[in-house]
């Protein structure tokens, strides 16, 4: 599985070699290799960022996971100008799709592995993650089959680091899937499993041309994103970074080239008296502490109506103090760190400034060394005091009366994120009249709120959450690929 290899006739420099401090003192066989990335393929080897950048396991800084080479704004304009869509007739593509699905899941335990080192993902998140992603090929193989969509011709597709192979396997296997080119932009931080993802889609037979892949920061992203050629932008992260995407596109693209941005949230759950305390507390906990809080449908915001507030707390707190924080790779832990030590100071200023507002309700003891936030509980009098997303384990949490329902359906409404909101009744009525009024684009009743399933889920919000359409429902591939039955007619 580990065996050294060279393979691309560019002379690109490929390797996944195990060191030998590894393969001896390795405690399994997961955790030992050096992985490295480079621009995969470009055209001009003297234009590449000579500098590899050594990528650290957020939960140990002494471990090395292996190293990326950055593309530079140069390897972006010569990737563009390779780049050549994928010629093949749907059911082609659609079978090698599914063969990529079934290559990926003969490399799971490697991407275990580099999900693990490299994003911090516990094995429970690492086995959903491949699953997703395995998923996200056989869901858009089966549309591009049914649909035999027409491609609209180069796509750059911009991934985040908290799902590194789920969303960006999702978004190049729907741009591929409807036939177009390819132009992959994973996350500075998850470089690693990208490359490793699309070896294993050249190797399966994608041809080059349609799928190049090019690591880098903000520059490659801008590079990628302001230029004519581009034909569509898929892109999910910060509301922050979508607004900047859709202007350099305005300036750049044609009129009417799609950007697809799937966002940020400030994402709320309503428990109200009628609610199985037991019951949500253990989908509180899911839904604000599971990927210790890095999803963009983590909740944010809880709402507790009062006469059950007390019950909901010391609940919430007892189950919070059975977590078990640690190396994510351990079967026992529950929580791992985020992401890199940015985020962990960025996440502890948010949690130290409410400490010293007294409105701390419940933390726990973090690792010492590693990127740990502990998962924490703050006190809020509403939604709107939350100033951003905060993007880990802290969960605020809101007292209601029942009266004041509808007054804070609306401070939801009134952020203007829409991503994922959850509800805990037993009273139906009360279900369609929240569901009515809550501007929402994944409503979750009595369960969590994380862990959208491709195909039954589909996943997007809008407003400030995202242009839709949804990842994995039968609007998404289309959006890909022209329309050929267009309404117009002279
Ligand atoms: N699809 C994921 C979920 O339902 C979240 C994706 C994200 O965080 O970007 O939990």
């Amino acid at each position: 599985l580990f065996a050294p290899h060279r393979a691309n006739a560019k002379g690109w420099d490929i390797t996944h070699r195990p060191t030998q401090d590894a393969i001896d003192t390795g405690r399994n066989g997961f955790k030992t290799h050096q992985w490295r990335a480079t621009p995969l393929p470009s055209s001009d080897p003297k234009n590449s960022n000579p500098t590899a950048q050594p990528v650290l396991n957020p939960a140990n800084p002494d471990d090395t996971v292996g190293h990326i080479t950055c593309a530079t704004p140069k390897d972006a304009t010569s990737a563009i100008a390779r780049a050549t869509p994928w010629a093949v007739p749907a059911q082609t593509r659609a079978a090698l799709l599914r063969q990529i699905a079934h290559t990926f899941e003969d490399h799971a335990e490697e991407f275990f592995a580099l999900l693990h080192r490299e994003a911090g993902k516990t094995l429970l998140d690492a086995v959903g993650e491949v699953r997703e992603a395995v998923d996200f090929l056989h869901f858009y193989a089966a549309e591009a089959e049914a649909q035999s969509p027409t491609p609209r011709g180069l796509w750059t597709c911009i991934s985040p680091w908290n799902f590194p192979l789920a969303i960006f396997t999702g978004q190049i296997a729907a741009a591929l899937a409807a036939g177009n080119a390819v132009l992959a932009k994973p996350a500075d931080q998850t470089g690693l499993i990208a490359h490793r993802a699309v070896q294993l889609m050249h190797a399966a037979g994608v041809p080059h041309t349609a799928l190049q892949l090019l690591p880098g920061g903000p520059d490659i992203g801008a590079a990628l994103t302001s230029d004519a050629r581009i034909n569509g932008v898929a892109f999910t992260g910060s509301t922050a970074t979508a607004l900047k995407i859709r202007a350099a596109m305005a300036d750049h693209c044609a009129p009417g080239t799609p950007l697809i941005a799937e966002t940020g949230g400030l994402n709320a759950m309503i428990v109200d008296s009628t609610a199985l305390p037991e019951h949500a507390v253990r989908d509180i906990v899911q839904s604000a502490f599971q990927s210790a809080g890095q999803r963009c449908s983590a909740l944010r915001c809880l709402y507790v109506q009062e006469d059950i507030a007390d019950t909901v707390t010391q609940m919430l707190k007892g189950a919070m103090d059975a977590l078990h924080m640690g190396d994510p790779w351990h079967l026992s832990t529950d929580v791992g760190p985020v992401i890199d030590d940015a985020a962990r100071v960025s996440i502890q200023s948010h949690i130290d400034t409410a400490r010293a507002e007294g409105r701390l309700i419940h933390s726990l003891p973090a690792p010492a060394t590693g990127t740990y936030v502990a998962p924490t509980v703050l006190r809020v009098n509403g939604i709107a005091d939350i100033e951003r997303e905060v993007f880990g384990p802290v969960l605020h949490i809101a007292t209601y009366r029942a009266e004041d329902l509808d007054r804070i359906i609306d401070d939801i409404n009134a952020t203007g994120y829409g991503l994922t909101f959850g509800l805990h009744t037993r009273i139906d009525d009360r279900v369609q009249h929240i569901v009515d009024r809550i501007a929402a684009g994944n409503i979750y009743v009595n369960r969590n709120q994380i862990g959208a399933v491709v195909g039954s889920q589909p996943f997007g919000g809008e407003g400030l959450s995202g242009t839709g359409p949804k990842a994995g429902g039968p609007m998404y591939l289309p959006r890909f690929a022209h329309a050929l039955d267009t309404p117009y007619r002279t």
